[in-house]
């Protein structure tokens, strides 16, 4: 067996982990101030659930779908995106229902699943965080729910990237967009992409999102979504356009944006950065309003986002922005000898239910070797236990920084660890 991590895939550790959990958190927080509730669905569901809701010819269901039969011999697929599986919980938990508060408001964050072809800021296991709101027409919720995404990318830093929004309108509209796209493409069908030229009969606002050069060449002139937009889908866009400009969000109407998925009408966005000469999108999302009676539930329209946050770190990284802190040990406990090896066990154990970070020697090294640990650890004090300090029931703690050293008896380190830190560390934090 070859030990290797499956193709697409990623080990996420060290200081990704960490800025991974920073952002979580930061997420988390930001989702609360706006009044979003948690949500956890299965990693798998029914093959269907996706095959209907992303459109049996979308990218995700002919190409990237990781499908397959369980012993069961049920038809499952990892959950490529997290829209269809929150509208799966939204019925099956009847969350429709009257007495459950208006509009239902869910964050959820964990990993997706697409079999594309790896390349940068491609993988074919990532991470989303994404929100979804239901049971609310207004498009305060779409500019709102757009600002809580600027929102959170101000809180981390990222305050210069790009806004692109665009209607495609409700589905009157967009029959007749269809037909003038359709009429525009047509003369040109032979120098689309072969995917395009598929699109063209089987949707054709999809090739609009064609990312392959010569298609991007035609499209150049092609008669624009906005134009063909019935009153109703105009006021609405104009009203989100009025609350973003009012919040003062910095957004550029990109008419040539459709979103990937089927389910979409009205509002879309997508936020933007240029990644290793590559644009990528960070996050992307708009408003559903048929999807979820597409499920047979009531009619409920909806607004949601996905944000990738691999692509994310990739930002952060690219700005250097860095939003770990080194954090260190309080303290770092060297071992000598073997009684000292169980004073030290309880010690630990000891310091660390006082909710101090601590750690300890269990290779029995020589105390050169331990101190190089605690300086790795960057622990702010040492305590060196040896079995003469067993025996005198007392030990010496020094600040790693100042190298300040100070003896105290195991009763006080035992008993009350705070005076002690306290002695040695806050009270010469600015020396
Ligand atoms: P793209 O056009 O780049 O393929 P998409 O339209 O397929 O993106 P969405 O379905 O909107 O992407 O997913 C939301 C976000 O998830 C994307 O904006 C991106 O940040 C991230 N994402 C999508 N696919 C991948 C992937 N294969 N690897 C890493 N991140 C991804
Ligand atoms: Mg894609």
């Amino acid at each position: 067996m070859k030990l290797q991590k499956p193709k697409g895939t990623q080990d996420i550790f060290g200081k990704n982990a960490e800025t991974l959990a920073q952002i979580n958190a930061l997420a988390a927080a930001t989702f609360e101030n706006y009044n979003f509730k948690q949500i956890e669905t299965p990693t798998f569901e029914n093959y269907e659930l996706f095959s209907r809701s992303a459109g049996e010819t979308s990218d995700i269901v002919t190409k990237e779908m990781y499908d397959f039969k369980d012993k069961g011999g049920r038809h499952l697929a990892l959950r490529p995106e997290g829209t269809a599986p929150v509208v799966r919980a939204y019925l099956e938990n009847k969350f429709y229902a009257p007495e459950v508060q208006k509009p239902v408001k869910f964050w959820y964050s964990g990993p997706m699943y697409r079999y594309e072809r790896p390349q940068s800021g491609r993988l074919r296991e990532f991470h989303q965080i994404g929100v979804e709101v239901f049971g609310a027409e207004n498009p305060a919720v779409d500019a709102e729910t757009i600002i809580m995404a600027a929102d959170l990318f101000s809180t981390l830093g990222l305050s210069t990237l790009k806004i692109h929004l665009n209607s495609i309108g409700d589905s009157a509209s967009r029959a007749a967009y269809r037909k003038a796209l359709v009429d525009y493409l047509a003369p040109f069908e032979s120098e689309l992409s072969e995917d395009s030229q598929r699109r063209l009969i089987e949707n054709p606002l999809r090739i609009l999102d064609s990312k392959e050069k010569q298609d991007k060449i035609i499209l150049e002139n092609a008669p624009s979504v906005l134009d063909y937009l019935n009153e109703r889908s105009k006021a609405h866009f104009d009203s989100v356009c009025e609350i973003l400009d009012a919040a003062e969000i910095d957004y550029v109407i990109d008419s040539s944006m459709v979103r990937g998925l089927d389910y979409y009408t009205n509002t879309v966005f997508e936020i933007m950065s240029v990644i290793k000469g590559q644009e990528l999108t960070v996050c992307g999302g708009g408003r559903y309003d048929k999807l979820v009676e597409y499920f047979d539930g009531p009619a409920t329209p909806a607004f949601g986002f996905g944000m990738g946050l691999e692509r994310l770190l990739m930002v952060l990284e690219m700005q250097d922005i860095d939003l770990t802190d080194e954090i260190g040990l309080h303290a770092y406990v060297a071992v000598l000898g073997d009684k000292a090896n169980l004073e030290a066990s309880k010690l630990v154990s000891a310091l660390r239910v006082q909710g101090y970070s601590v750690d300890r020697d269990y290779l029995g090294r020589k105390l050169a070797a331990q101190y190089k640990s605690a300086d790795a650890y960057h622990a702010d004090l040492i305590i060196t236990l040896g079995d003469d300090e067993v025996g005198n029931q007392c030990a010496k703690v020094k600040n790693s920084a100042s190298r300040e050293e100070r003896e105290y008896s195991f009763d006080a380190l035992y008993a009350d660890f705070a005076t002690i830190y306290e002695d040695l560390v806050m009270n010469h934090e600015d020396d």
